[in-house]
């Protein structure tokens, strides 16, 4: 491990990983090294989570793909200096920014999207003209061991290497000093990430996770919400960071709503705990953490599960207990608590109870609900009247606020996450006396002219 980060802290230093040329060229070598492993890629990701290849493709390759080409094509831009205007008691200066990769960096991943999740910061990384030690989660196996190796095949280790381990190889990890760490994951560990990288006084970028609302609106187009939310809260079986944890609905609706959530869940995984297509929970620890959840409390809908095959099917719990589990954790399953409200208001002050969630999905076509959600609720992002995709474009950069994380990345925002922007003032040999002692009353009545 230290020799990795050495070797890696030499090969920064011989200043090859900066030029434009060499990040565009090992952007275009990662794309091509994801697309020969494709196919590998795919089963490791059916073997860990059950995902079938439809949903790994988009979720954990497509996107990367798109992500890759976006850097590739605005990179040469991000990277030029930038003048920038020089105020006049600079006279007869220039100024300008640029920026300059942070060194060595770290990235830690979670399980849920092993290969996205550690690829996506790795494309800000080389963009940014960074080497990178990338540390996968224990509970992808699959997907961590071949990350491993296809990395190994390809990339030299003074410039990208996968290190794996839980617990103790990420703190051996973290007792060493990085330029960068980007860590992705739950809140307590979080907290322990930037701790670690305070000794060091290393930046970090935090994507956590917390408790996301889909907010339902008595206006809202009901099927589509219904639709939507199903969609969000189901892919991969409710293992997504940003999936509708919980869902508040308008008293006037609610039994529509639910009556569709239903047909959905039916039309979309029929059978669940034998359907190939429905994604399994990673673990025996995280199924049982579910299936505690709900033990011993009457679901609305479903219920069922089958811990051989690590499979819960979608459950809807209504009479929830705001002081529960149910409500005071992130659930990170298929399980969905609704709960009605009549006055906006209300649904405002549920959601303070688990404050600055990651994502928030707001159901309504009204513009005022729109805007006083959005203005009165901190949350990192969300959509309006869908839920998930506000990550899937380049464009919007992504991440937490307060507890769910700080920092951003995707398309420009990675790119900048993985670089340090230095600020330079040019001067002209030209020079006036007036700034320099002995500082006489004379210059004090001028200067003072200068700053009204
Ligand atoms: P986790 O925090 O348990 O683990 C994440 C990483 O940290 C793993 O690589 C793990 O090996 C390491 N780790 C675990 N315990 C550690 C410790 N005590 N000290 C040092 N390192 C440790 O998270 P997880 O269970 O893998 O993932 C689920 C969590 O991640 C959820 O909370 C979810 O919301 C969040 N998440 C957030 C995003 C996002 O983009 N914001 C994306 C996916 C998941």
């Amino acid at each position: 491990m230290l020799e990795v980060i050495q070797k890696q802290r030499q090969y920064f230093q011989s200043n090859k990983t900066k030029s434009l040329q060499f990040r565009i060229n090992q952007l275009q070598k990662l794309k091509s090294v994801i697309k020969l492993n494709e196919a590998l890629i795919l089963e490791a990701l059916h073997q860990d989570l059950g995902k079938s290849k439809y949903e790994g493709f988009i979720s954990e390759i497509g996107i990367l793909y798109d992500e890759i080409n976006h850097m590739i094509k605005y990179l040469p831009k991000w990277s030029k200096v930038k003048k920038v205007k020089t105020p006049i008691v600079h006279f007869r200066s220039r100024s300008y920014l640029m920026r300059e990769p942070y060194g060595v960096t770290l990235i830690i991943s979670p399980w849920n999207y092993p290969f996205h999740l550690s690829i996506n910061p790795l494309i800000g990384a080389i963009a940014g003209g960074n080497t990178a030690i990338i540390k996968p989660s224990e509970y992808s196996i699959n997907t961590t061991k071949l990350l491993q190796s296809m990395m190994k095949e390809h990339f030299k280790e003074e410039y990208i290497a996968v290190i794996t381990g839980g617990k103790e190889e990420t703190n051996q990890l973290l007792n060493e000093s990085f330029d960068y760490i980007f860590f992705t994951g739950s809140v307590p560990v979080g907290k322990i990430i930037m701790e670690k990288a305070a000794k060091h006084l290393t930046p970090v970028t935090l994507e956590l996770g917390g408790k996301s609302p889909s907010i339902v609106c008595y206006d809202a187009n009901i099927e589509l919400a219904a639709k939507r939310i199903v969609f969000g809260k189901l892919f991969n079986a409710g293992q997504t960071c940003v999936a509708p944890d919980y869902l508040l609905v308008h008293r006037s609706i609610k039994d529509e709503l639910i009556e569709k959530i239903i047909y959905f869940i039916e039309q979309f995984y029929n059978e669940p705990l034998t359907n190939p297509l429905y994604p399994k929970i990673i673990s025996n620890r995280h199924f049982n953490r579910l299936i505690s959840l709900i033990k011993n409390k009457i679901p609305l809908y479903g219920g069922a599960y089958n811990e051989e095959v690590l499979k819960i099917a979608p459950t809807l719990m209504t009479n929830v207990d705001l002081d529960g589990p149910l409500m005071t954790d992130e659930i990170f399953g298929p399980i969905l608590p609704i709960i009605e409200f009549q006055h906006l208001s209300e649904a405002i002050k549920i959601v303070s109870h688990n404050p600055n969630p990651l994502a928030l999905y707001l159901f309504t076509q009204d513009k005022q609900i729109e805007k006083d959600i959005c203005q009165q609720i901190k949350f990192g992002g969300g959509c309006i009247n869908d839920t998930l995709l506000h990550l899937a474009t380049p464009y919007l950069p992504f991440g937490g606020v307060g507890n769910s994380g700080m920092g951003r990345y995707h398309g420009k925002a990675s790119y900048e996450t993985f670089t340090n922007q230095k600020s330079i003032l040019k001067k002209k040999y030209f020079d006036i006396n007036l700034r320099y002692p002995p500082y006489t009353d004379n210059k004090f009545k001028k200067i003072k002219k200068l700053f009204k």
